[in-house]
């Protein structure tokens, strides 16, 4: 059936702005760091309505929704402060449990992703196997129907308030360190877990240390075949760095930005500095128009069948590295002033005492963006690799 992508669009617009509480938007607009408390209303408010998880087929209870449709659903919930659906769940574990979990995985796994109630976290960072994940070293031994697990995960975002773990474990030694990798589903209120907040400079409460000390995991938590973790993982992966492709909220936090510069630097004493920020501004706006032709392109290639080739990659690059470029214009615009109140504080949000302060915090969060998902010189040896061969 021939799809009416301008009725969709409506549609969906309508939606976000009449069903989406202002409470909620208000965190998004304001670049407070979203946590569980925000996502999971939003998550029961959307499957609610039949639209808990977009990319997932109809059997699963998914919407069936195409590519493109997709796509229009993530840029209209960014273009009106709705948050991005929280991806554990929905866009990561979800789809390779669908792909590779048993009909048992599927039935008690993806419900609980669908309707908000239960929270995963990711397991694969370790200290010494980030961009080198292959060379992970959590160990999982077999004992009858469980795995017995021992390590540490690191920079686990969300982990604290999360209810699973998926997690990438090595259960031989190979030759070949991609091989001996085994994915399992970790309840984290199982007994031998441990988790520690790692403190980052934007001062929020989102990454995590995770130590297993001798964790009963049931073999039937276990995704697909023993030894095949690597390709579950790769899979899971690729999806993650076709996120990029969504470049509205830049585009929106580019215009949140211009305004800024023009309210805090008004009049005539601040004219060049002004002009010097607006030009850096317009520079970005040509990157990110530029990301989101080949957005574009990305979608009609999922659309056609045809493979994305070097597209994730280098949306990836190019839209993580633009948006610094605008928080750093904010924060040249209002550092002086806020700056130097910027201090630590619990991890609730933006110190109330100094407004705009949020422009400070996310200028310290926008460094992850080079480095989570992938960084940005892994990216680069992607492409190479792609464009010169190895
Ligand atoms: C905020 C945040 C959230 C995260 N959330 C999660 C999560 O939920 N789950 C999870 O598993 N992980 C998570 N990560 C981990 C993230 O995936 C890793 O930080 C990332 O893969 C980089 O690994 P590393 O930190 O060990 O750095 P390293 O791999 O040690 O890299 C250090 C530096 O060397 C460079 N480098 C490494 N290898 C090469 C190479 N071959 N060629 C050129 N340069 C290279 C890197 O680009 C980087 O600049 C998160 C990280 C951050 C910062």
């Amino acid at each position: 059936m021939e799809v009416d992508y301008e009725a969709f669009r409506r549609e969906v617009t309508e939606f976000a702005q009449t069903r989406c509480p202002p409470e909620i938007r208000a965190v998004v607009a304001t670049y407070r760091k979203l946590s569980r408390k925000i996502w999971q209303p939003w998550q029961q408010i959307l499957h609610a309505h039949g639209w808990g998880a977009p990319s997932w087929p109809k059997q699963f209870g998914g919407t069936g929704w195409d590519p493109q449709q997709r796509h229009i659903f993530d840029e209209v919930m960014a273009e009106n402060d709705c948050p991005p659906q929280y991806h554990h769940g929905l866009r990561h574990i979800g789809p390779v449990i669908i792909e590779f979990g048993t009909p048992e995985q599927q039935a008690r796994f993806l419900p609980g992703i669908l309707s908000g109630e239960d929270w995963w976290c990711q397991g694969y960072s370790e200290p010494g196997a980030g961009s080198d994940l292959a060379s992970l070293r959590t160990a999982a031994r077999r004992e009858g129907d469980e795995y017995i697990v021992d390590g540490q995960k690191t920079w686990t975002s969300h982990a604290h308030e999360s209810d699973w773990m998926y997690t990438l474990v090595r259960t031989s030694k190979e030759a070949k360190k991609q091989q001996g990798i085994t994915m399992l589903l970790i309840p984290l209120n199982s007994p031998g877990i441990t988790i520690r907040p790692i403190r980052t400079i934007d001062g929020w409460h989102h990454v995590n240390e995770v130590f297993l000390d001798n964790v009963r995991v049931p073999v039937a938590n276990r995704i697909g075949e023993e030894g095949k973790g690597w390709t579950y993982g790769k899979f899971l992966l690729e999806r993650e760095r076709l996120g990029g492709a969504n470049v509205a909220p830049a585009l929106k936090n580019l215009e949140r930005t211009r305004e800024l510069v023009a309210q805090e630097l008004a009049g005539e004493t601040h004219r060049a500095k002004r002009a010097a920020l607006e030009l850096r501004l317009l520079l970005a706006e040509a990157e990110l128009r530029g990301a989101l032709a080949l957005g574009k392109e990305a979608v009609a290639a999922v659309m056609e069948g045809r493979p994305l080739g070097l597209l994730p990659s280098v949306l990836k690059l190019s839209t993580s590295v633009t948006h610094q470029h605008v928080a750093e214009v904010a924060m040249d615009a209002v550092g002086e002033r806020l700056a130097p109140r910027f201090r630590r504080i619990d991890g609730s949000g933006p110190n109330a005492e100094a407004p705009g302060i949020e422009w400070v915090q996310n200028y310290m969060y926008m460094r992850v963006r080079t480095i989570y998902g992938g960084s940005s010189e892994v990216q680069k040896n992607v492409i190479a690799k792609q464009l010169f061969g190895s």
